[in-house]
């Protein structure tokens, strides 16, 4: 796909080219991006692709809640003051971001990396389900707070862990949606997303 359009230096293409597989950048952007690195000077072009490189290299799943981070166990599994009994289980690490704002919730998360989606081909295998279940049979939760996304596949996502979880003896609750249907966490208000915490339900 050359999208850079009479082009004479194919490098100048490729890097617009690698822009475009961004989300949300169509071909008149990427293009754009890449003329904007090329008025950056040597030192400041290195500094963009180290980063690119550094975190991708460094940065990995949280052993225990499968959230990002550059430590073997993140910051947040490894605070002794945060609840460790109640587990907030959410689709994205961005998820944590809108959480953490509320400045409220004291307990941990564990993230899923996606939601299943049959229509998609994603499966329970293919997110992190079983590392959340083999958190419960270790012991020390008692209350799973399901907080995937009011949508077909983060409600799905929601009652199908809460079947296996059930058997474990553990209290499964979803959060109340005053959030809006449809909508995503990422993007809620603090005081929406903190109403939706206190008030959730058994499920
Ligand atoms: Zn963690």
């Amino acid at each position: 796909m050359i999208i850079v359009a009479n082009s004479t230096a194919l490098p100048l293409v490729l890097l617009a080219e690698q822009f475009a597989k961004l989300p949300g950048i169509g071909m008149k952007t990427a293009q754009r991006l890449a003329y904007f690195v090329m008025g950056m000077s040597d030192e400041e072009a290195k500094e963009f692709a180290d980063a690119i490189i550094n975190a991708h290299s460094t940065v990995k799943e949280c052993s225990i809640c499968c959230n990002l981070t550059d430590s073997g166990v993140c910051p947040i599994c490894s605070d002794d003051l945060r609840d460790a009994s109640v587990i907030c289980v959410v689709e994205t690490p961005k998820d944590i971001a809108a959480f953490e704002r509320t400045n409220e919730y004291k307990g941990v998360y564990h993230v899923l990396h996606g939601l299943i989606s049959p229509l998609d081909g994603v499966t329970p295998e293919q997110i992190r389900v079983k590392e959340l279940l083999d958190r419960i049979k270790k012991g020390g939760v008692n209350e799973v707070i399901m907080a995937t996304n009011p949508t077909v596949e983060g409600e799905a996502t929601a009652m199908y862990i809460s079947k296996l979880l059930k058997p474990l003896g553990v209290k499964v609750t979803r959060l109340a949606f005053g959030l809006p249907i449809g909508g995503t966490l990422e993007f809620a208000d603090e005081v929406t997303l903190f109403k939706a915490l206190e008030n959730r339900s058994e499920i």
